[in-house]
Parts: C-alpha cells; sequence; structure tokens
C-alpha cells in the first residue's frame, strides 16, 4: 500500500495536466460570446460584466480580483472601453500571466479600425470615448477581426488545441458573412437614415449598415442628459423626422421615452451584450439578428 499511494498521486497529476483547459477571463459578455465559439471546450470562461451592466461602469467586485489572479488568459475590449474598472483589479490580482504584452493578456481592440479617435488625450471634460470609439463589435466585421485575433493567442497559449481553434473560427466567419448578406439586405430600405440613441455605442453598427446613428441624449458620452440639451435633440429629431430612439439596457429608459413622447419616434431597447435584451441569449450572431430585425420594424413607420 506504502508504494500504491506516490504513483496514484503522479497518475492523477498527470491527467489533470493532460487535460489542462486554459482559464480564460472576458470582461464584457461580447467577447465571451465569440471566446465561447472559438474557444468551445477547450477552455474554462468566466465573463465580468453582467450583460446588463454598463461597460463603461462595471461593479468591481472583490471577487474579480480572485478570477483575475487565478487566470491563465485576460480577454479585454481596450481602447479604454475598461479604463474606469479594469486597471486596480488587475494590479491586486498580481498574476504576471496577465502583463500588458503578455501572451495571455488579449485587447480585442488591437487589428480593429477604431473610429473617433482624437487628435489628443483629454479626460477633463469628462468624454469616455477619450482613447476613440471603444464599442466596435456593433460591426460584425469586427466580430470577424476579434474572433481572429482571440483564435491566434489561444492557438499560441494551447498549441495541442490549435486544429479545434481553427476549425471554429472558420465556421464562425462563415456564420457571420451568410448571416451579414441577409442584415444588409434587411436595413438596405432605411440607408442614409438617421436614429437617435442614448450613448454614442452604435457608430460602428452604422458605418457597417449605413445608417447614421449620430444623435445622442447624452451630451458627452458618459455625461448624463440635461433638460438643454434633451430639448436641442428634440428639435433635430423633429426636423429631420427621426422615428427611433435606441437604448441600451443599462441606460434610462424613461428618459429615451420622453424624447420619444415628444417626438412621435419609437423607443427600441437593443444590446451589445448576449443576454441584456429577451431573446439575445444565445450568443452574438443571435443578438446581431434581433438587432437588425427590430430596427427594421421601426424604421419602417411613420411618424
Ligand atoms: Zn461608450
Amino acid at each position: 500500500m506504502k508504494h500504491i499511494a506516490p504513483v496514484l498521486l503522479t497518475l492523477q497529476l498527470l491527467s489533470s495536466a493532460a487535460n489542462a483547459r486554459l482559464n480564460v477571463v472576458a470582461t464584457t459578455p461580447d467577447i465571451a460570446s465569440i471566446a465561447r465559439v472559438i474557444g468551445d471546450d477547450k477552455i474554462e470562461l468566466t465573463t465580468l460584466a453582467k450583460p446588463t451592466e454598463d461597460p463603461h461602469f462595471v461593479d468591481a467586485k472583490p471577487s474579480f480580483i480572485v478570477k483575475l489572479n487565478h487566470a491563465d488568459v485576460l480577454i479585454e475590449g481596450g481602447a479604454g472601453l475598461e479604463a474606469g474598472w479594469l486597471p486596480a483589479l488587475l494590479d491586486q490580482s498580481r498574476n504576471e500571466k496577465l502583463a500588458s504584452g503578455a501572451p495571455g493578456r488579449i485587447a480585442c481592440s488591437q487589428g480593429v479600425r477604431l473610429l473617433e479617435v482624437p487628435a489628443s488625450l483629454d479626460r477633463a471634460k469628462g468624454d469616455i470615448h477619450s482613447a476613440g470609439n471603444p464599442h466596435y463589435l456593433a460591426d460584425p466585421v469586427n466580430a470577424k477581426v476579434v474572433a481572429q485575433h482571440i483564435a491566434e493567442s489561444l492557438c499560441l497559449l494551447d498549441p495541442k488545441s490549435a486544429a479545434t481553434f481553427q476549425g471554429n473560427l472558420s465556421q464562425f466567419n462563415t456564420e457571420i458573412d451568410n448571416k451579414l448578406a441577409g442584415w444588409k439586405k434587411t436595413l438596405a430600405p432605411f440607408q442614409g437614415r438617421e436614429l437617435a440613441a442614448y450613448h454614442n455605442s452604435w457608430l460602428y453598427f452604422g458605418e457597417c449598415f449605413e445608417l447614421k446613428i449620430d444623435l445622442f441624449l447624452e451630451p458627452k458620452p458618459g455625461i448624463p442628459p440635461t433638460p438643454a440639451h434633451l430639448g436641442q435633440i428634440i428639435k433635430k429629431m423633429k426636423a429631420m423626422h427621426v422615428n427611433t430612439v435606441i437604448v441600451d439596457p443599462y441606460l434610462n429608459r424613461k428618459t429615451a421615452e420622453t424624447v420619444a413622447r415628444n417626438t412621435g419616434a419609437t423607443v427600441v431597447d437593443v444590446t451589445q451584450f448576449p443576454g441584456g435584451v429577451k431573446g439575445t441569449e444565445g450568443g452574438y450572431i443571435q443578438m446581431m439578428n434581433q438587432t437588425v430585425n427590430l430596427l427594421a420594424e421601426s424604421l419602417i413607420k411613420k411618424n
């Protein structure tokens, strides 16, 4: 008996090393949804932000420090999206694998063509998009860029699973390409139309589908609406016959309803995070599908 126990222990250690899956933490549910598709059962995945939480202002729970401490990989949006809450958590997690520039740190904004990048950084005015607009995953073409970045990074970290990651990537790309053609067709009748949004998080969606989503209830990203600013927006919406106000689940729907009441527009509940609104729990592609359909339904109405 004396000799069996160490042998068993060694075997257990060997088998756990052979089956070890990468422990991946994703900051937001959109990134997590793509990581899940690519990593499938080869990764352990934890998401920090809830789908109903503002990605700029995530409630930084102490449990996140433990999750980050145990992680092999951190996938973040980057471009300043998590600047208000992630750096302090990372400092406290003391995990060298997630250090900036380490193979375990995946900043999805790398490789994405960011829009609205200012000539100089200035957070003094309260603009939380001071490094450019970080909501690039609202464009399905960028979802492919991010999927590729995640797949390449996971291949380096776990070469024995590379074939799985690459196969999943090519399946995801094919599915996006197939769906994108249909989505473009659905929104084609509304090309050039103006929409109002609470927060400037739909810029890339607008670029992709040729919609102008540039009237915002917030005077600046992250600054709450003021009566004077809303008055101006209502005036512009009336003048331009804007019939749709889009609002993300973590923003103040009542404000959007007030604007809609004053303009004859319709409030449309949309999300960039799977599970953020009902019917989007199935992942990125289902969520995008619902967004396209809801906007088409709203834009066709007369006001
Ligand atoms: Zn934002």
